[in-house]
């Protein structure tokens, strides 16, 4: 495995005792195994000292890199903007808090190199708090699996490995990092889940609640609709809107045959349905339309970052210019 080089993505927000120990445990995992790596931390607007503790991780080891936004952008700009300026032929994400364990990155790595795209982890021992993590996290997996028609066990397990082609096409916002698996499918990508460990948070708290399995709902819809439809959305749109129409002018004629045959008045409820039907369904397919347009202008790349940089530390220019 002589020159294959290797990327830790990491977002870091507010996890000043934790980076440290992450660092040790993350050295003592790769070193036996591999001779060139990158350590890259996102600081996503830490309000804490761990924007320092970086800089001296750094001082003292040149692979760690450091990308320090300007605010908190999120977990996904952060894991974005580490793949954007990652190197590696194989690259992994992993939380800063310490609950994946980087003894685990060797085995991803592996799997990367056996050939699939995304090697995902799956905490079958979660350490989590039941009723408002767990409970909601099988329910949402189950969900996801089932709209996005990604099987997978753990969506919200954010260590996971990737082969280089696959983060250059990948744009994140929202809660999207969930979803990397299933947007990745688009692509006709290989993967596998394979267990990993998960340990308690000692440090810090978690930057979530429950409120967050909303935005993760929201963000589902949008998923499903760019997975779907979002080459072709007059598709959905439009039949929507064809088929209102056609109820419309069906009952309209009904209503038209009620007055002029059987001569009686055409002011009943069902008016207002085909009046309503009609008006409906226009919208529908000049919003269809409309939406087609804007997909057009999507997919031709709208290449705007989610986030801003106040610096780049351990990266050379090169690496700042080549960037997707
Ligand atoms: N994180 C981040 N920006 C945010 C929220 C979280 O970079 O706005 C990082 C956080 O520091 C951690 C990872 O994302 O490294 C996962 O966050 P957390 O552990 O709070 O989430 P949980 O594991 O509880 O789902
Ligand atoms: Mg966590």
């Amino acid at each position: 495995m002589g020159n294959m080089f290797i990327s830790i993505v990491i977002p870091v927000y507010n996890e000043e005792e934790n980076v440290g120990i992450l660092y040790e445990e993350i050295i003592h995992s790769l070193n036996h195994h591999y001779d060139h790596f990158e350590i890259i931390f996102i600081n996503d607007g830490s309000t804490d000292q761990s924007f320092q503790k970086l800089e001296e991780l750094h001082k003292n080891d040149r692979r760690v890199k450091i990308l320090n936004f300007r605010k908190n952008f999120g977990q996904s700009a952060a894991i974005s903007a580490g793949f954007a300026f990652s190197k590696g032929d194989v690259i992994i994400t992993i939380d800063a808090d310490l609950q994946n364990d980087p003894a685990d990155i060797p085995t991803i790595v592996d799997k990367v190199l056996e050939g699939y795209d995304i090697v995902n982890g799956w905490r079958q021992k979660r350490k989590d708090k039941f009723w408002t993590r767990k409970v909601p996290s099988f329910f949402g997996n189950k969900l996801i699996s089932f709209i996005t028609r990604v099987r997978l066990h753990d969506y919200g397990c954010t260590l996971r490995g990737f082969k280089r082609e696959v983060v250059e096409n990948l744009k994140l916002y929202g809660e999207m990092h969930r979803y990397i698996p299933a947007l990745a499918s688009r692509m006709g990508i290989r993967s596998v889940e394979i267990p990993v460990h998960h340990r308690e948070r000692k440090h810090g708290k978690s930057k979530y609640g429950l409120g967050r399995t909303m935005r993760v709902l929201l963000d589902l819809i949008s998923l499903k609709y760019l997975l779907s439809f979002s080459y072709r959305p007059l598709q959905i749109f439009g039949s929507l809107g064809l088929f209102m129409m056609v109820i419309g002018l069906a009952s309209g004629l009904y209503l038209t045959y009620v007055k002029y045959f059987l001569n009686q008045t055409a002011n009943r409820p069902l008016l207002f349905f085909t009046v309503l039907a009609i008006f409906v369904g226009f919208q529908m397919i000049t919003l269809g339309l409309l939406a087609e347009m804007l997909a057009r202008i999507y997919h031709e790349g709208l290449d705007k970052d989610l986030y801003t940089i106040r610096d780049c530390i351990g990266f050379s220019d090169e690496d700042i210019d080549d960037r997707p």
